[in-house]
Formats: C-alpha cells, structure tokens, sequence
C-alpha cells in the first residue's frame, strides 16, 4: 500500500528507484560476560573481525583513489592506522580476558578512546573522533553479522534512493554517485549543509523525513521529488508514469528556463542587478560558468576539507582556486575562506564540541591556526593572478577579526613575494555579515572591510536562535521574521552609507518570494545556486523594484513572519498576473 512521507524539499529532481537504507549508526550492544571457556573463542572472533575489517577498507581506500583520487582515499588510510593500532587491539584483549564478551570490549574501548580524543588539545586528534566512530560501526557490524550498510557498496547504476537518519558532508562526498540517484534523511532542514551539498552535487534530496529509517526495510520502490519534499513509497505503476511525465516536464522547464541565462537581471523600472552563482566544488566551475551569473558570490572552500584525512596544501589549493577563477574568466570570484565547523568538519564530521555552531568555527579556528589560515591565504593571493579574485572572511563578529586576517594577507603576501612566487597583492577583503552581531555593528567594518554579503542561512539561525539544521525547528526557521528583515535593511543602508557593495549569499537568494523581499529591502547582489540563476533572473526581469520597495515598508510593519510573507505572496501574485506563465513561477513558490 503507498504511504508518502513528508520532509522539507532540499534539492530538486525527481527520482523512481529502490530505497538503499543506510543505517552508520553505532549499533546497541547488550552487556554479556563469557565464562573461561570463551575467552580464546572471542579473541579469535576479534582478530577475525580486524581482519575483514581491514579488508573491507582496503576496497573502500581502493575505490575510492579510482573515483576521486588519492587526497580522498587518504580518510581510509587513517582508518587502518587505527585498526593497526596494537595499543587499542590490546586494551580490548584485556577486558576480553576479564570476561568481557568481544563485542562489549569493542564497544567500551571505542567509547573510552572516542571521549579521550574529544577532549585532546590538538585539533587534528579532535576530528579523529569521527575515524574511530567509523571503525567502531565497521568492526560491531562484523562481530554482530549485521548487514553491512556501507554506503559505497551498491552496483552501478542502481538509481537508488539513499534514506539515512543523516548524512554528515564528508559521507556525503564519499557516495558512489554511479549508483546513488538521491537522497532522503530523517534529520535535517533545507539550510543544512548536506542540503546545499547535494545541491552542489545535482542530486535530488528531501530531508527532515524525521521517521523514513524507522519505516522503511530497504528494498522498496519509492519516488522522491526533491521540489515537493516527498517520498511515496510503494507507488502505482499509474503514479510512477505520472513522476515521470512530470520529471520531463520539469527537464523541458530547466531547459526554457537556460533561455534567460544571457539576458540581464533587470527589473521592469530599470534596476540592474548583480546576480552570481555560488559555488561549492571546483568540480562545478564549469557549468556555474554557463549559468548566467555574473560571476562567484561566495565558494565555499570548506568543502576542500570535508570528509578529508588530512589539510590540502598551498599547491593542491591553488588548482583548486584557479580552477573556478579561470572558468570565470574576467567576471568576479570572491573565495570565503574555510567556514570549517558548525555542521561541516573534516573526516567523520562528528561535533566534538557541546555547541558547534556557537564553537570553534570558521575565522576563529583560522585565526587559531595562522599557518593553516595563511597556506590558503597564499593560494588565493597566487590564483588572483589569473582573475578578479576576492576574499571573504566568514562568521565575523568583530573588527578585531578582519585586522588579524588582513595582518596574516600582508604576511601571506610577503612570504610570496620574498619566494618569488608570481601573486597578486591588492585583493579585496570583504566580510560576510552573518551574526546579528556584526548585523547591528555593520558600520564598524566599513574602514577594514572592502565589501559585505549576507549570509542569511546563518543571519537568521544566529538572530531566531533556531539551529538551521534542526529538523524538528524547520517551522521555525523563518527569514521574513520581522527581526530579520530589520537586520537586512540595515545592513544594506549601511553599506550605502560607506559605499560597500552589499550582496546576499544564503539560500534565500535563490527563492523567489524572497528575491522579491530582498530586493524590497534594497539589495542589488544576490548570489544564488547555478540552477536557480535562471528563476531568479526572470523574476527579476517581471517586477518592479519600487514595487517591491513599498511592499516591504508594509511587511516590516508586521508582527510575525506569516503576516509578512502572506502580504507578500499576494502582491507578488498581483505583481506578475499579467503574464500566465509567470504566475507557474509563482505557484512554485508554495
Ligand atoms: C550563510 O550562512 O547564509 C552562508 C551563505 O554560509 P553557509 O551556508 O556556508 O554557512
Ligand atoms: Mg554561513
């Protein structure tokens, strides 16, 4: 019988194929004492499981230096490291001749290295907690004979719908996109950032299905639809014809929709807009080249990391940088650098902090690491050479930030310089604006700072106090909150009080309704998702921006977030009513 669940729309795209459930999860493992007689029997299982284990990863490493090259395969190698480790193979040997059975030994040892590298004063040992959480779930399932879930072990060309509790980034870099055709996750909301990586990545997704792993076997033929936020499971054969006819129809609108990419984001009343693409992988220079934009409104570089063993270096960098530089040719690249913590960590990507979005985040832990920080200062003042390359600082709070990292530029570019290594000295600096913060205190920046952009993913869960990847808060997560649109207007009027351009980058710019409010509050930049460069220029191009303007004077009289974005629905109906196949846009605005 087909039940469909329901999340929140996440990366559009409409998939027909089986459910693969992945279940990287510790599992639960009961207390059992062994007698005697069982101590040589469950040593031998031990070593047994270390070595299927070891062989499973060697696979893994081995795959994965095929797929994506040997930067990516290094996360295997720590892996084995750690199965090879004689210290923790015997501190479970020990309990294991105490009468503890294996599993429990495993199970306790893990957990007892896992809290001791969490506490360590080195960030490098911290984030090897997610690598022992990953070997602690591989060597249970053996000794369990639980079903090995990997996420990797499918065949090519499966269309399969992955349906996870959640994914961290770096799980989601290492899926076999040969086989895996979309993804569904219980936790999760459309700001996360495994939602804008599977953006990056072209893959469908709904996330916040909250209880998918629970019901679902795996097995099953489901039909995700990315745009809706839904996963029917158990379809007709009548519903799965009509998910197809509507996935061409949507390919046929991508298609029209492309038309727009040459023409200029101009409203009806002459404003000219600023409108650039973010991206998120080299990989995905390309095709964000070909968009439309005007260039890059923010790389996130962060994803260099992520799901990595190991920093890339000066060198493996600058490729990386000039990569999306040269695809752009003259048009603008502005470079944020590493935005690493919150939800987006190296290796295994398991917090080990208590409040990671209020941590160790982004220019803290870059100004923490000034060698770490001025390696990729480097790489962006060489890749300058090839373009109109700009760097953003994220997460800023204080001026004090943007003075040490424009101090440690200077250094980086010094350091060049006395190597003669061909570079580019005098890069904008810009600040993103996405703290309230730095939102009220927008001003103090405008001597330091050469440019702002607003980063509402973060602007919005900082100001409402609602985590952006909560599921369970996506109703809550609400940008047309009156506190919000204050924050905005006034970040924009400072910035034209000290002539700074002002651009938003979160994923509010690559909605519609919220273009429109956007563009009501003054702003002329938007950095938008490749795909919906399209949606937003011609939008733009079918409303006035006084129009827009007088709408948003009513919405921020409004009390509550639902008010506002009722008023402008309407108005923004009314304002495209003279042309039917606008008002499609708009209905995909619900
Ligand atoms: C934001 O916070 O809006 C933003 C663009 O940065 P990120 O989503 O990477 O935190
Ligand atoms: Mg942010």
């Amino acid at each position: 019988m087909q039940s469909i669940l329901v999340g929140i729309a996440a990366s559009p795209g409409i998939v027909v194929g089986p459910v693969h459930l992945l279940r990287w999860e510790v599992p639960e493992v009961p207390h059992r004492v062994i007698t005697d007689a069982e101590i040589d029997g469950d040593l031998e299982r031990l070593h047994q499981a270390v070595g299927r284990s070891r062989d499973r990863l060697r696979a893994l490493r081995e795959r994965a230096e095929a797929q994506a090259g040997p930067e990516e395969a290094a996360i295997f190698d720590v892996q084995l490291t750690i199965l090879d480790d004689a210290e923790l193979i015997q501190s479970i040997e020990v309990l294991v001749r105490q009468h503890i059975a294996v599993e429990k030994a495993v199970d306790l040892v893990f957990l007892e290295w896992r809290q001791h590298f969490a506490r360590h004063q080195t960030a490098m040992l911290r984030e090897r907690v997610g690598d022992l959480v990953d070997v602690q779930i591989r060597l249970l399932s053996v000794l369990l004979a639980l079903p090995d879930y990997d996420p990797v072990e499918l065949p090519t060309g499966s269309n399969a719908i992955l349906v996870t509790h959640d994914l961290t980034p770096s799980l989601t870099l290492q899926l076999d996109r040969s086989a895996i055709a979309a993804i569904a996750t219980d936790a999760g909301t459309a700001t996360a950032h495994v939602a804008i990586l599977a953006r990056s990545l072209g893959l469908p997704a709904v996330v916040g299905l909250r209880t998918a792993t629970e019901r679902l076997r795996g097995g099953e033929i489901a039909i995700l639809d990315g745009a809706a936020g839904t996963l029917a499971i158990a379809p007709s054969a009548a519903e799965i014809e009509g998910a197809r006819e509507r996935a061409q129809r949507d390919a046929a609108r991508q298609h029209e929709l492309e038309s727009f990419a040459e023409l200029e984001a101009i409203t009806v009343d002459g404003e000219r807009l600023v409108l650039r693409a973010n991206v998120d992988l080299p990989e995905e220079a390309e095709t964000a080249a070909t968009s439309g934009a005007d260039g890059v409104g923010l790389m996130r570089t962060e994803f260099l990391v992520v799901g990595r063993a190991a920093m890339p270096d000066e060198d493996e960098q600058y490729r990386a940088y000039r990569r999306v530089v040269e695809a752009f040719g003259k048009r603008p690249v502005i470079i944020r650098t590493f935005d690493i913590g919150g939800d987006k960590l190296p290796v295994g990507g398991f917090p080990t902090e208590a409040n990671p979005f209020l941590g160790w985040r982004a220019i803290r832990m870059c100004l923490d690491q000034p060698e770490l920080f001025k390696t990729q200062l480097r790489a962006l003042l060489r890749a300058a050479l090839h373009g109109d390359v700009r760097i953003m600082l994220p997460l800023v709070v204080t001026v004090d930030e943007v003075r040490a990292a424009r101090a440690l530029l200077d250094e980086a570019a010094d350091e060049l310089a006395q190597a003669a290594v061909p570079h580019r000295a005098d890069v904008p600096l810009g600040v993103m604006i996405e703290t309230p913060a730095a939102a009220v205190a927008s001003g103090t920046f405008a001597r330091d700072a050469d440019f702002f952009s607003i980063g509402t993913n973060d602007l919005v869960q900082y100001t409402l106090a609602v985590d952006r990847g909560n599921a369970n808060l996506a109703d809550r997560f609400t940008a047309l909150h009156p506190a919000v649109l204050t924050l905005i207007r006034q970040i924009v009027e400072s910035g034209r009080t000290h002539g700074l351009d002002v651009c938003v980058c979160g994923e509010m710019a690559s909605q519609p309704l919220m273009v429109f409010a956007l563009l009501g509050l003054g702003v002329r930049q938007f950095s938008v998702a490749p795909r919906a460069v399209g949606t937003v220029k011609q939008l733009v191009r079918a409303v006035r921006a006084r129009t827009a303007a007088d709408v948003l004077t009513e919405a921020l009289g409004m009390a509550t977030a639902r008010e506002a974005e009722h008023l402008l629905r309407r108005r923004l109906r009314q304002e495209l009513a003279h042309d039917p196949t606008l008002l499609e846009t708009a209905a995909l605005l619900t």
